[in-house]
């Protein structure tokens, strides 16, 4: 029977609840434990897939097609735990099943209340979301509590609990401790009033982790101890780190956490947590002395979450690279209308994915420039849309061509709707979502960067390259270097006489690790490096 570790968050959002609650995961995994990992949403969207960028950041999307929230993708980052559709619940989710075995006559009889049936699905959720052999399940709760959206998540994690032994469920609670400038001190009081809150919901919480900015003295963690109920071992300072998310699982440790869990739960202690890799891996990206600056051109560029694990796997290409990834954030209206002046001194392009038309110009500019000076180019989803539209009007002269997402009535929709997704009404769950196979060409970059024929890659999209042009494509110069095999999807496009310009209909950035770098980011950074150490000139096809 696995053992569990809710974790939830106080004060304020926003404090890293994932990067946390993953850092913990990979702890554990470090002991030699197996993990799963999920993540409760009290917002009442079935999933986040139907929100904007503005409401919730990056969707990211998990192998079996599940859009689900972006911590999900700290915790494939930072653990090996097999995330699927019932690893991120939302009350929408939870709300509708409840209400469609309503529908069905399943509680005929009874008045369905939030306790007991919505509570009861959600502990149904729990139980769902714990892999057969797992020791560990640990599960994030979202959002921050006293949010009334919270509330049956909290009283059904409550409930979790009295139903097991008290050795089997321990409770993690995420706080901040603020700093207040003016007087130079560190306060306790919110941190107080937020497990106040916890307490009152029937949840005594076993370690505090508090985020700081500057040192938690022995006093302090004494004071929130008393006050919190908590025992002042098991209050544990998280700092800010100044470098890396990278670093958190080390501060952790360094804390003393792995032992407390082991203890609370009744883990083996045969074995010390193995971090040796991983700060290697740290130590690695603090020493790195090289450098590389990527342009990513992109329609949601201000928004700190947008376009998340990108960036991460830029990181994570890096550390394989052994530099410091530098990453310029261009929009691409201003690309638009300043040109590339923008572009001056990067040594890449990365154009992400996106929807609406907005910008759609100025990534297709940006993408010239990088194609006719040996920029290199790395183009994800509409990013690859934008290539082969680019490469469409000015190599091949089809003039207008389009996709036809934003042009229905070009000459040229070089870019379509799949025939599958033309008769859809539903917005939520509908795309083209998850792993699917792709098969590579013989001698193509794709190929020697992946060192394998078949490969699978996770996606989200409607539009797809369209196949009547393809065979005009091949003779302009254009590879099509990675293919569906089921559907014959043009999923991969490169330009061979080019050092490196690549576009993938898929999302690479969703299986990339910092242990782990995804194929295409590390073949895509080591161009980029390539790039730079040449002084920043284009140079001949290179490889990592
Ligand atoms: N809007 C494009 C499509 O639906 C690209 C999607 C994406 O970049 N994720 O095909």
């Amino acid at each position: 029977m696995a053992k569990h570790i809710f974790i939830t968050g106080g004060v304020v959002s926003s404090l890293g609840k994932g990067l946390t609650s993953a850092a913990i995961g990979m702890i554990l995994e470090q002991r030699g434990l197996k993990v799963s990992m999920q993540k409760l949403d009290p917002y009442i969207n079935v999933d986040p897939g139907t929100m904007s960028p503005y409401q919730h950041g990056e969707v990211y999307v998990l192998d079996d097609g599940a859009e689900t929230d972006l911590d999900l993708g700290h915790y494939e980052r930072f653990t090996h735990a097999k995330l699927r559709r019932s690893s991120n619940y939302t009350t929408g989710r939870i709300y509708s099943d409840v209400i469609a075995r309503e529908r069905k006559g399943d509680y005929l009889g009874s008045t369905v209340q939030v306790i007991p049936h919505i509570t009861d699905a959600i502990k149904d959720a729990i139980r769902a979301g714990v892999d057969a052999d797992c020791d560990v399940a640990l599960t994030e709760v979202g959002g921050t509590v006293g949010d009334i959206e919270s509330l049956p998540f909290l009283e059904a994690i409550r409930q979790f609990a009295l139903e097991k032994p008290h050795g089997d469920v321990m409770f993690v609670h995420l706080t901040l401790l603020p700093y207040l400038r003016a007087s130079g001190e560190m306060k306790t009081k919110p941190t107080q009033q937020s497990v106040g809150k916890l307490r009152e919901i029937g949840i005594q919480p076993d370690v505090l982790v508090c985020r700081t900015e500057q040192p938690m003295t022995e006093e302090m963690a004494k004071k929130i101890s008393l006050f919190c109920n908590v025992r002042q071992g098991c209050v544990i300072e998280e700092r800010d780190v100044d470098f890396s998310i990278y670093e958190v699982p080390l501060m952790l440790v360094r804390a003393g956490l792995d032992r407390i869990i082991v203890d609370r739960l009744g883990l083996p202690k045969d074995r010390e947590t193995d971090l040796v890799e991983w700060s290697r891996m740290v130590e690695g990206l603090r020493r790195t002395t090289d450098t590389c600056e990527i342009a990513v051109v992109g329609k949601y560029i201000e928004l700190h979450d947008a376009y998340k694990s990108i960036y991460e796997s830029l990181t994570h290409a890096g550390i394989a690279s052994r530099c410091k990834v530098k990453i310029r954030k261009i929009k691409a209206e201003d690309y638009y209308t300043k040109g590339a002046e923008l572009l001056a001194g990067v040594d890449g392009l990365l154009v992400p994915g996106g929807f609406g038309e907005r910008g759609v110009e100025g990534k297709i500019r940006a993408i010239q420039h990088a194609r006719e000076t040996g920029l290199p180019f790395f183009g994800i989803c509409l990013g690859m849309q934008c290539a082969t539209i680019e490469f469409a009007r000015n190599v091949m002269g089809l003039e207008g061509a389009h996709t036809s997402e934003f042009a229905q009535d070009t000459l040229h929709p070089v870019i379509h709707l799949m025939p599958d997704q033309a008769n859809l009404s539903d917005k939520g769950g509908t795309m083209r979502l998850g792993s699917f196979d792709c098969r590579l060409a013989k001698d193509s970059l794709a190929r020697r960067l992946y060192d394998a024929e078949l490969v699978r890659e996770r996606h989200r999209h409607r539009y797809e390259f369209n196949n009547d042009y393809r065979e005009r494509f091949v003779r302009a110069g254009m590879v099509l270097s990675g293919v569906n095999p089921e559907r014959d999807l043009v999923e991969i496009v490169e330009l061979p006489d080019h050092p490196f310009f690549v576009g993938v209909q898929f999302h690479p950035e969703f299986k990339s690790a910092p242990l782990e770098p995804q194929p295409l980011f590390r073949g895509f950074v080591a161009a980029a490096l390539a790039h730079a150490k040449n002084g920043g000139r284009s140079m001949a096809r290179s490889l990592a």
